[in-house]
Parts: C-alpha cells; sequence; structure tokens
C-alpha cells in the first residue's frame, strides 16, 4: 500500500514510518486473549527500559491522550491532608494547576515567566515553608515555548525536602535521554504518538511501584484515571482495567522494535540534526525565536510573527499544508508566535525541502525576506 507522506512539523502526533502505520492492520482480536495480555507485557517493560529504570520502577498503560497522565498522577499520588507544588513557567504545568483546581485539591502555583527558567532559590523556599507538600510536579519541555527545565536539580529539592516528584515528559519521552535514577523522577509519563512514533489513543505512566503501592490509601479522586487500580488490575490479570486502544497497541510494539533498532542516541543525534536545520532555516529568513537558543530543549522552536501587513499564518500555514508540511500556532498568550517541531519519523533532508515550500509561501503573499520585526 502507497500512504501519502505528510511532515508534521507540530508538536506531536507526529511523522510515523509506513511500518508502524501497516501495523494497526491485524485480523480482528478481543483483547481479552492471552496473546493480546502478553503484548502489552512487553511494552511495560520497554517502556520503562527507556528511561532506564530498574525492577523498582514500573509502567501503567491508559486509554486516552498524554493529558490523561497528568490527571493521573496529581489526583492518585497525593494522600490526604497534603499539597501539591506545581513548578509553572507554560501552558503543560498550567494544565497541570487545572486539574489541581478540577479536582479541589489543595496546591501551590508557583508561577515563572513563560521565556524563563524556574528560579530553584524560590522552588526551595516553598518548600522549607510548606512542609505539607507532598507532591512536586513539573514540566521537562514546555512544549509551548520549546523551553527545557531543569528537572534533575527541581527533583533533587523535592526529594530532599520528602515530596514525590512528577514529571511530565510527554514532550521529551523517547528523544531527548532521560534517566530516572540521575535526573531524580519519581514519576514520568508520555503518549504513544509524540517520541514513540505511534498513534494516539496510547498513554502510559512510568513510576516507583513502592509509592504505587502506597497510593492504595490515598483518597479516591478518580474512578477512571486512578493509578494504583489500574497498576492492581495489570498486576493480577495482565490486562487493562476496560477496553485498550487494540491497533494502537500493535503500533505500539512496532515503534518500541524500530526505537530500539534506531537506539537512544541516534534518534537523539536526529532529532537534533532536524531541529539545527530548522533553526538554520529560520536564521536564513530573519525569524527570531522566543527563548534563548542554549534553554531550548532542542526539540521544539517557537518563533515569532513578523511586522509585516502581509503576514498571514493561516495563509501560510494552508500553503505549506497542501505541499505537504504542516505547521502549528504558538502557545503563548502574551506574543503571537508558530512552533516548528523536531519530533517523528523524518531528518534534515525534509526540513531542507519545508524551507523551499515555506519560503515560496513567504513570496506568494509578499511577505517581505528577510522578514522584518
Ligand atoms: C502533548 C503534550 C501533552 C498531552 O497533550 P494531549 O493534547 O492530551 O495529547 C501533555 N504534556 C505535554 C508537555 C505535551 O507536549
Amino acid at each position: 500500500m502507497n500512504i501519502k507522506r505528510n511532515i508534521l512539523l507540530n508538536p506531536g502526533p507526529s511523522t510515523t514510518t509506513d511500518t508502524v502505520k501497516m501495523a494497526q492492520v491485524v485480523p480482528d482480536i478481543c483483547p481479552r486473549e492471552k496473546e493480546f495480555a502478553s503484548m502489552m507485557k512487553d511494552i511495560r517493560k520497554d517502556l520503562v527500559k527507556i528511561v532506564h529504570g530498574g525492577d523498582d520502577y514500573t509502567s501503567v498503560l491508559f486509554c486516552g491522550s498524554g493529558t490523561i497522565n497528568i490527571d493521573i498522577c496529581l489526583n492518585s499520588l497525593l494522600p490526604e491532608g497534603k499539597k501539591i507544588l506545581v513548578v509553572n513557567n507554560g501552558a503543560y504545568s498550567t494544565r497541570a494547576v487545572e486539574i489541581c483546581e478540577y479536582y479541589g485539591m489543595p496546591h501551590i502555583d508557583l508561577k515563572f515567566p513563560v521565556d524563563e527558567r524556574p528560579n530553584l532559590v524560590k522552588v526551595e523556599e516553598v518548600l522549607k515553608e510548606n512542609p505539607d507538600i507532598a507532591l512536586v510536579h513539573t514540566t521537562h519541555n514546555e512544549t509551548g515555548t520549546g523551553i527545557l527545565n531543569p528537572i534533575r536539580e527541581i527533583g533533587e529539592l523535592a526529594h530532599r525536602y520528602g515530596a514525590v516528584f512528577t514529571v511530565d515528559t510527554t514532550s521529551t519521552y523517547a528523544m531527548r535521554p532521560i534517566d530516572v535514577y540521575k535526573d531524580n523522577i519519581d514519576f514520568c509519563m508520555a503518549s504513544a504518538q509524540k517520541g514513540l512514533m505511534a498513534m494516539t489513543g496510547l498513554s502510559f505512566v512510568i513510576g516507583k511501584t513502592d509509592i504505587i503501592k502506597k497510593s492504595a490509601d490515598y483518597p479516591k479522586r478518580s474512578y477512571y484515571c486512578n493509578l494504583f487500580l489500574q497498576y492492581d488490575y495489570f498486576e493480577k490479570t495482565g490486562e487493562m482495567h476496560f477496553t485498550p486502544p487494540v491497533q494502537t497497541i500493535y503500533a505500539t510494539v512496532q515503534a518500541l522494535k524500530e526505537y530500539f533498532e534506531e537506539g537512544e542516541e541516534a534518534k537523539w543525534a536526529r532529532h537534533t540534526r532536524v531541529f539545527d536545520a530548522i533553526h538554520e532555516g529560520l536564521d536564513e529568513l530573519g525569524f527570531k525565536d522566543v527563548i534563548k537558543r542554549d534553554e531550548q530543549a532542542g526539540l521544539v522552536v517557537s518563533a515569532i510573527y513578523p511586522n509585516d501587513e502581509n503576514w498571514d499564518f493561516m495563509k501560510v500555514h494552508d500553503y505549506c499544508y497542501e505541499r505537504g508540511f504542516t505547521i502549528y500556532p504558538g502557545k503563548i498568550s502574551t506574543t503571537n508566535t508558530f512552533r516548528l517541531c523536531a519530533l517523528g519519523a523524518i531528518d534534515r533532508e525534509d526540513i531542507v525541502e519545508f524551507f523551499k515550500v515555506f519560503r515560496a509561501a513567504l513570496d506568494e503573499y509578499n511577505i517581505a525576506v528577510p522578514v522584518r520585526y
């Protein structure tokens, strides 16, 4: 089968290989069969292996998009009478704060500017002043801007003050190398369609088994989204509590195979090549980006709209989209930006081809090059 290859420069879902796409086409199967359960057992092990976890870590699968993981970790891992600290410098940590609000969980929203790394002295001050903080949460790569947060240092502080550390690694997992021990991570998370380059619908939390077991006695704030319940069901039956995303799981098996074949280092080197090519292309056209170069996570570039009356993001988007390239709007409320991302099964040549099309779009709509600010 010949499937059109689109280059997705949005922050996920990402461009997939044809072999991953085709892995979904399988004979119909009831997911309660042993054959299916054994496949999920292998996936769970592989997911832990990607972040170099040992026997003290496990992974738990859920059916849903990546946000379900944030919901699950926060609502399941907060003991009675304790508080959550969200170290917040962007849209995804803000989402975590909103989850706390929806569940009515006591929390501190420690806000920092979206274009700056969190101030660790302030983080420590808050931890010192609030001994009832039992959980610290932050985002590794704030996908809205592309800033890389110092998770190792924040995790170290969380542990020093006796708190569990959960990190939203949705936009770094299986791309930027992560080591749960060195990075002081108790829980991290992702979904299959981002770094793994599989399909949407499968998300997973990777974390410390003893903490999950301990959380059995914590308040149950959700029925569908409880970490212990899902973990316990997996351990007892090998199955997901409720219907799994069957075809997505077949795609994930293939994607994991391809992940280990490519290798952690080579894959990160490829994403870095793509990222560098994005910067070269933008620099050549005179675009400015939001986050300091050396603070970017190496996966998302947020470029500022030029100051040109002919600039119209949607027109440029549509021009590129019709030619097989998807670009994406920004996620910063105070600045007009668009994003180009280095996720997916793409390489440098795809970015070179993209910039030919992008340049043609600028010419088509009489947008000055180099762009003006
Ligand atoms: C993509 C992403 C998510 C999940 O978003 P969904 O829309 O639920 O897929 C969560 N956190 C981060 C940092 C992300 O990049």
